[in-house]
């Protein structure tokens, strides 16, 4: 759930903007992907206009440079073939029907989350570094709010998978990365789910995977900022479903806090309130404030008619 709505002065996190390499360093492609081709004639175009991931094809959301070693030998037109497996790259096409005949890479890491055909594995980006790297390229084509960075050790990567029904091999269908240490207690640096695996609901359950994480620290979570459109609506999605479903378990009346909800569900006050305000269900009584769940029964549904004596909770 990509791209960006704000900018801000300076990404700080997992996927930074590459550093300026050294001369002899290699960008994450495989070196095994390198052109035999011999230069061509006049300049090529350099920005990406259509990435391929497997079978897919898609339209970037952002036209960056394709990396310089896919370029240089003047065929490049335009287009950067991903491999679905291991995300290596080439911008060559007869390369990557070659790779995808021998390819026979597996997700790396570990699964710590399963549940049906999807299992979430957990990535180290410190020791599978080109895998990640590859993967970061290919998401900043479609991310906004942080680019991409070679230097992935600082981060662990998990990442949503489903079996391909041709193949029968697990696929990457979303991933969100995570600072192995976060002086912020950022509990998320970079969330992105696949163009082609949108709408099935992989946003909340990645969002929802980083919250169990930061429940397993005893440590109240938050996403870096900015949040990307999409991803701003994944979290909004599950601050209202999980700060719902706390509360309609709460005896009506009962007199809480934003730090209460907070506690309960792990996700920091600041933003308690702003789902709080999203949901549209806190409402002046008198001198008090309170929450009118049935207020977010409408926002969900407009035709909804409001009940007067729906669930009224005081707040703060
Ligand atoms: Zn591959």
């Amino acid at each position: 759930m990509p791209p960006a709505s704000k900018k801000r002065p300076a990404p700080a996190a997992s996927i930074k903007k590459p550093a300026k390499k050294a001369k002899n360093e290699r960008s994450p492609a495989a070196s095994s992907q390198r052109s035999t081709r011999s230069p061509g004639a006049g300049s090529p175009p350099k920005k990406v206009m259509t990435v391929t991931l497997g079978d897919k094809v898609m339209t970037p959301w952002h036209n960056y440079e394709s990396p310089k070693e896919t370029v240089q030998d003047g065929a490049f037109d335009g287009t950067l073939y991903f491999c679905e497996y291991c995300f290596k790259y080439t911008s060559d096409i007869e390369k990557i029907c070659a790779h995808n005949r021998f390819c026979c890479a597996e997700i790396p890491g570990t699964v710590v989350y399963r549940s049906g055909d999807q299992e979430i594995y957990e990535v180290d980006g410190g020791e599978d570094t080109l895998f990640c790297q590859n993967l970061c390229l290919f998401a900043r084509f479609f991310l906004d709010t942080k680019s991409v960075v070679y230097e992935t050790a600082g981060f662990r990567f998990y990442l949503s998978t489903s079996l391909n029904p041709h193949t029968h091999r697990r696929r990457v269908t979303g991933f969100f990365s995570k600072e192995k240490k976060s002086w912020d207690d950022y509990n998320l640096a970079c969330i992105l789910v696949l163009p082609p695996y949108h709408r099935q609901g992989l946003g909340k359950t990645l969002v929802a995977f980083s919250y169990e994480l930061s429940r397993r620290e005893k440590k109240m979570g938050s996403p870096e900022r900015p949040l990307s459109d999409l991803g701003l609506r994944g979290y909004q999605s599950y601050w209202a479903s999980t700060i719902l479903s706390y509360l309609s378990r709460l005896p009506i009346g009962t007199a809480i806090t934003a730090n209460d909800i907070s506690e309960a569900t792990y996700i920091v006050a600041d933003d308690v309130r702003e789902a709080l305000a999203y949901m549209d269900v806190v409402v002046q009584q008198g001198n008090r404030k309170v929450i009118c769940l049935d207020r977010w029964k409408r926002v969900v549904d407009p035709a909804y008619e409001l009940d007067p004596q729906g669930i009224l909770i005081p707040l703060d």
